[in-house]
């Protein structure tokens, strides 16, 4: 009998990537524009097989996402532009917010310091370069706003067409940041449940569209994974002790955790204990009810709460969330409106920074985590912050606002400040 010949080598070049595994059987597929299982319809994962990867040689690279090229899905010549591509944000040592908090370390990275104020810049540059690779043409998603602009801006700097689909609901600054460049920015009547239906519909129907979290979602989410690099390397290539991250899909979630283990691996860090904390609105909580519940089932829900860019009821990645969580032992909790609004202050306040809603739950959630004894007040504790308050202003409604308005003297305004 003749063996078969398996192909050592995939037509397509993404780096160190080797495969597609499935995260729930285990089944290998050569890297392709695929997301589902063919034997589970499980979803599908990149698989690497990394060579010697020297802590100097990232060093040398670009301060931005790609520095870490050799980690990520993408070709070894991928495109870079070092004046736009993401990534090289700051990690803030926050002195303030800990005494506030009464808390003995806190970093915060600032993530609104991204081309389009969000982390979503990452996943979308390495979703552009795979897909790039792929062969597809258009670049397209379904969003709750912050990948609405960074797939938006990216294909106009790319010259790409792009098709965007939003809840017609969706903060105002979010809809006009999307549509600024021109592309196709279609609003839904729908939450962000359906809109994500229609997307899987319209990626079936369009053979070269890349839906960046639905058929390119493999490669997409390794972007996530540059978060828990940088953070690692700013700390002087050391792992914090705890992280709390805010979940929509929970894909960052898992990355994070995916990154820190790999730098493990790698040798590029010590593998010391850490562990992975995540933050929900509770007008969204289904993967926090579910951890504090004990389940492994997530059960759906319908999104209320102002933090909209995290408002997906039923999140794709949060059986792997519940996993990395319980791994790491970590904890998940939620937070109400109010409560988001007092996070957004209390970082605006003790550190200057200004963040949307999704920030506002990851302060507001540590804060909780914190009081009920869950996060350790002793360790060293990483924010992440991940999305800009400008896109969400309305938020604030009336809780902030001039102490008084004055007439233009000198006199009014001493007597103003009492
Ligand atoms: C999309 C998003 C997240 C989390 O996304 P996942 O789907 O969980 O990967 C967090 N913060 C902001 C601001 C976002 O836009
Ligand atoms: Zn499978």
């Amino acid at each position: 009998m003749t063996a078969v010949t398996v192909p050592t080598s995939t037509k397509f070049d993404l780096g160190p990537a080797r495969a597609l595994l499935c995260r729930e059987c285990g089944n290998e597929t050569p890297l392709a524009p695929e997301y589902a299982c063919l034997e589970c319809f499980g979803p599908l994962e990149v698989a690497y097989d990394f060579g010697k990867i020297r802590r100097e040689d990232i060093e040398a690279g670009p301060r931005s996402i790609w520095r870490y090229r050799g980690l990520l899905p993408v070709p070894s010549t991928v495109e870079q532009h070092p004046n736009t591509d993401p990534g090289g944000t700051r990690l803030v040592e926050a002195h303030n917010l800990a005494k506030a908090l009464g808390v003995r370390k806190i970093w915060v990275k600032d993530d609104t310091g991204n081309p389009t104020h969000s982390f979503k810049d990452r996943v979308v540059g390495v979703a552009l370069a795979a897909a790039r690779e792929l062969g597809f043409k258009v670049l397209a998603c379904p969003s709750t706003g912050n990948l609405a602009n960074a797939v938006a801006a990216a294909a106009a700097r790319a010259g790409w067409k792009s098709v965007v689909l939003v809840p017609s609901n969706l903060e105002r600054a979010k809809i006009l940041m999307s549509a600024v460049y021109e592309g196709a920015l279609i609003a839904v009547d729908g939450n962000y449940d359906d809109v994500n239906r229609l997307a899987q519909e319209l990626a079936a129907e369009n053979e070269d569209w890349a839906f960046v979290n639905v058929n390119v979602r493999p490669y997409y989410a390794e972007g996530s994974k540059t978060l828990g690099y940088e953070v690692a390397e700013q700390l002087g290539w050391r792992l914090p002790d705890q992280i709390v991250v805010p979940i929509a899909s929970g894909s960052q979630l898992t990355k994070v955790d995916k990154a820190f283990r790999e730098l493990g691996q790698l040798d590029l860090v010590e593998a010391t204990p850490y562990k992975v904390f995540g933050a929900q609105a509770t007008g969204c909580s289904p993967i926090s009810a579910a951890f504090k519940a004990g389940h492994d089932v997530i059960r759906p829900v319908r999104p209320d709460t102002i933090a909209r860019s995290l408002a997906i009821g039923a999140p794709a990645d949060g059986p792997y969330v519940l996993d990395a969580v319980r791994r790491t032992n970590g904890a998940i909790d939620d937070v109400t409106d109010e409560e988001v609004v007092e996070g957004i202050k209390l970082l605006a306040r003790t550190e200057g920074i200004f963040a949307e809603t999704a920030g506002g739950v990851t302060v507001a959630t540590a804060k909780k985590l914190f009081e009920s004894g869950q996060l350790d007040p002793d360790a060293e504790t990483v924010l992440l912050i991940t999305g800009d308050g400008l896109k969400t202003l309305d938020a604030l409604g009336d809780t902030v606002g001039p102490r008084a308005t004055v007439p233009p003297s000198a006199e009014a305004v001493i007597k103003a400040l009492g």
